[in-house]
């Protein structure tokens, strides 16, 4: 693999900040268990939240498999619970994002919009983003009936017909949260068969608000300052038709947060960074953890033990450093 070095620039005035013995980028549950376990092994901890903090968590109404709260419990919740315990012992949460990285020396440095952050280790917790259809009318009708979170904005469906694009855990969980407020909601797989869980499939085919349109992918979105309608069309048999509806959920997957690193950190051919058993990246001192460096698991509960995880060898890498 071709590894160029950034172009990373210093020039302008952004202040400089560090080093930092541990540097984390990304304040989901991956970042913040990293910071919980570093600021724990006294190494003071930053944590760059991005856009964000909590990250998808922070948009999901009720996570129920998260062990210790038999009863689920409110992402948002979840993640204020995080943050209370990773500060509760030093951890620092910066609200900056990190866009470009110079990783090719240590300490490696980080740019945000804020500041320059210098870091003698790095955890990259910066997750990944909704996948987009890529259609016409999609962006044009983004925040206009086409939505990539139920949680977020199922409010404004209420009474509404809405579909739901996927075939897979995310679009059955949104998917039948969204009929608390939807009339009806037509799910949209482009396969006669669905990816997610038996439990999940079971709890939306018992709904008597949710059917399913089989085999048949939108070839467009449609509508007049607001979704009206899609195009779709039958992918074995060929027929198009139009389709009239109030609103479009995506939910076909995500794509890992990872443009900064390119060039610099090995990744697979969907972009997610690729890390051994420990988190550890190609360069020695950058760990990787959650959802950045995995396409699989996609769980709270994975992503947090990645992050705890990716800390702990943080920690051992810096000891070996300084042979403490
Ligand atoms: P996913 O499992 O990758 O499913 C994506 C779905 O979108 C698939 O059904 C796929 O179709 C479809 N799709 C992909 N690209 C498409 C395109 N261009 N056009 C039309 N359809 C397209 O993604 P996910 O549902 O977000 O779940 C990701 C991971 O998170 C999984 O591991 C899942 O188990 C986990 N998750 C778990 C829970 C839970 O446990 N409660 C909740 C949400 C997510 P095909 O099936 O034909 O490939």
């Amino acid at each position: 693999m071709d590894m160029n070095l950034s172009t990373f620039s210093s020039e302008g005035d952004l202040e400089v900040k560090g080093p930092y013995k541990v540097l984390i980028l990304g304040g989901g549950p991956t970042g913040l268990s990293a910071a919980l376990y570093a600021a724990r092994a006294d190494l003071e901890p930053l944590v760059l939240t991005g856009m964000q903090l909590g990250g998808q968590v922070a948009i999901t109404h009720i996570v129920e498999n998260y062990p210790g709260f038999p009863e689920g419990v409110g992402g948002p919740e979840l993640v204020e619970l995080f943050q209370k315990q990773a500060e509760r012992f030093g951890a620092v949460l910066e609200f900056d994002t990190a866009v470009e990285t110079d990783l090719s020396q240590r300490p490696f440095r980080v740019k945000g919009y804020n500041a320059e952050y210098l870091a003698e280790s790095l955890i990259i917790a910066t997750g990944a983003n909704p996948r987009q259809l890529n259609i016409p009318g999609e962006q044009e009708f983004t925040g206009r009936g086409v939505s990539y979170c139920g949680t977020c904005d199922g409010w404004f469906f209420k009474d509404k017909d809405i579909i739901v694009v996927g075939g897979g855990d995310s679009a059955l969980e949104e998917g039948t949260f969204l009929t608390r407020y939807a009339n009806s909601v037509t799910v949209v797989h482009r396969r006669d068969e669905l990816r997610a869980s038996p439990v999940l499939q079971k709890r939306a085919f018992d709904n008597p608000k949710i059917s399913f349109i089989w085999d048949t992918v939108l070839t467009s979105i449609v509508g007049n300052g607001q979704v009206t309608g899609v195009e779709l069309k039958n992918v074995k048999t060929g027929e198009t038709r139009h389709h009239q509806t109030d609103g479009v959920f995506i939910f076909i997957g995500h794509i890992p947060n990872t443009d900064i690193f390119r060039g610099q950190l090995e990744m697979d051919e969907n972009g997610y960074l690729v890390v051994n058993k420990f988190m550890e990246t190609n360069i020695p001192g950058v760990f990787a953890a959650g959802e950045v460096a995995d396409p699989h698991f996609r769980q709270v509960i994975t992503s947090a033990g990645m992050g705890a995880a990716a800390a702990m060898q943080a920690r051992h890498f810096l000891e070996d450093q300084t042979g403490g």
